[in-house]
């Protein structure tokens, strides 16, 4: 062992599928030794998503870029694609579909479902965060509840799935945008003064960086809230970090701090809350504050869990046998979205594209051809692009 590492895999290891599981390994030998080099169609399906009818499909672009250079065709829903894991028939949305010899690709299955499970579960419990948020701010403060190596992950997918801020610096920088935050406790603590540490903020630090007073250090927050609207002349807004120890009614604690803020003639002064907050705080806090910080319930997410299965094999002829396992559907299928109102149909590959039932315009094929031959033949799109169609898509199912 490594005794100087932090017991990580490098990019390197991942991209040689060191992380797979071993009986990949033994698959292949035994195939090989039996010269039993067939090719199959494979599609990746999700089996479930917690709390959630729709999934963000995310991690395709690490997908592309772990698979690129195998002899394989790939397809896939492009990334930050709202999905859902079956259609109307009940049967299974493939999100990727992977055409070629099974040996160019058997050992890639575990990395590239550890790439799309993970992101693709905080993608989308981002997305659900953006929609309860409505227009208010979310800032993702997740860096600390996830381990430091994939805290730029964690930005990422916070970013594309709708947060306006990043408090984590790496993150930030590799999403490309400025780092967002406020005021910690211990700056509080150590001047063991909130006027002085928040006056002290505002002497230090650039006139570019909002003026955010964190309000629960000592006292109760209508106390300091005023105090700190008083002594700071452009403050933007105040935190409520309050513990839960202290919180009994937070709505109420709230309510009282935009009361006393509005009636001494600061009803600018926004009012951000933080601490260990979820989905259903964002649903129930919404119409009182301005943003909200937003931790493990972003970084933690519970993954969605996509399956790969093979759905046909392919005679010498090269005629497709549809295969599958029990709970899987056989056979080489085509993925259409109607693009009006998302609604998914999965249907055989021999058949002709549909029109949806609810908007009565054709749906289009929805799976992309990334790679030909393990050659990328698609355009990278950038992360703004992605963030992009991930906000319309929530539009679309907003109303
Ligand atoms: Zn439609």
């Amino acid at each position: 062992m490594d005794e100087s590492s932090f017991f990580l895999a490098t990019e390197e290891e991942i991209k040689k599928a060191k992380t797979t599981d071993v009986y990949f390994l033994r698959t292949e030998e035994v195939l090989k030794k039996e010269s039993l080099d067939v090719k199959v169609a494979v599609e990746v399906t999700a089996s479930s998503i917690k709390n959630s009818s729709w999934g963000i499909l995310s991690g395709i672009e690490d997908v592309l870029d772990l698979l690129v250079g195998l002899d394989i065709d790939v397809y896939t829903m492009p990334e930050g694609s709202l999905f859902q894991k079956e259609d109307e028939k009940g049967v299974k949305v493939p999100t990727i579909i992977i055409i070629g010899k099974y040996l160019n690709f058997a050992r890639f299955e575990t990395p590239l479902l550890g790439f799309i499970c993970s992101k693709s579960g905080m993608t989308t419990k981002t997305a659900r965060i953006r929609l309860a948020a409505k227009n208010k701010s979310v800032l993702s403060f997740g860096a600390r509840r996830a381990h430091p190596a994939i805290t730029p992950v964690v930005s990422y997918c916070a970013y594309i799935g709708g947060c306006d801020g990043i408090s984590c610096i790496l993150g930030a920088e590799k999403v490309g945008v400025a780092p967002t935050g406020t005021i910690p406790h211990s700056l509080i603590i150590l001047f063991q003064d909130q006027i002085a540490a928040w006056k002290a903020f505002d002497t230090h630090i650039p006139k570019s960086v909002p003026r955010i007073a964190l309000v629960d250090t000592y006292y109760d927050e209508k106390i300091e809230a005023i105090l700190a609207a008083e002594a700071i002349p452009d403050l933007v807004g105040v935190r409520l970090d309050t513990p839960s120890s202290r919180r009994g009614n937070f709505k109420s604690i709230i309510q009282e701090v935009r009361w006393e803020l509005d009636h001494r003639g600061f009803s600018g002064v926004k009012i951000y809350i933080s601490g260990g907050l979820g989905e259903e705080d964002v649903l129930e806090y919404v119409e009182l504050v301005d943003g909200f910080g937003i931790g493990s319930e972003i970084s933690a997410a519970p993954p969605i869990d996509f399956a790969l299965d093979i759905v046909s094999i392919a005679s010498e002829k090269g005629e497709w046998k549809p295969v599958a396992k029990r709970g899987k559907f056989s056979g080489r299928k085509k993925v259409l979205r109607c693009e009006k109102c998302l609604k998914i149909e999965v249907i055989s590959w021999e058949n002709e594209d549909g029109f949806c039932g609810h908007c009565q315009i054709p749906m289009k094929p929805f799976l992309v051809k990334q790679l030909e031959k393990g050659k990328r033949i698609s355009k990278k799109p950038s992360i703004e692009e992605i963030r992009t169609y991930i906000l319309n898509q929530l539009e679309v199912i907003r109303k």
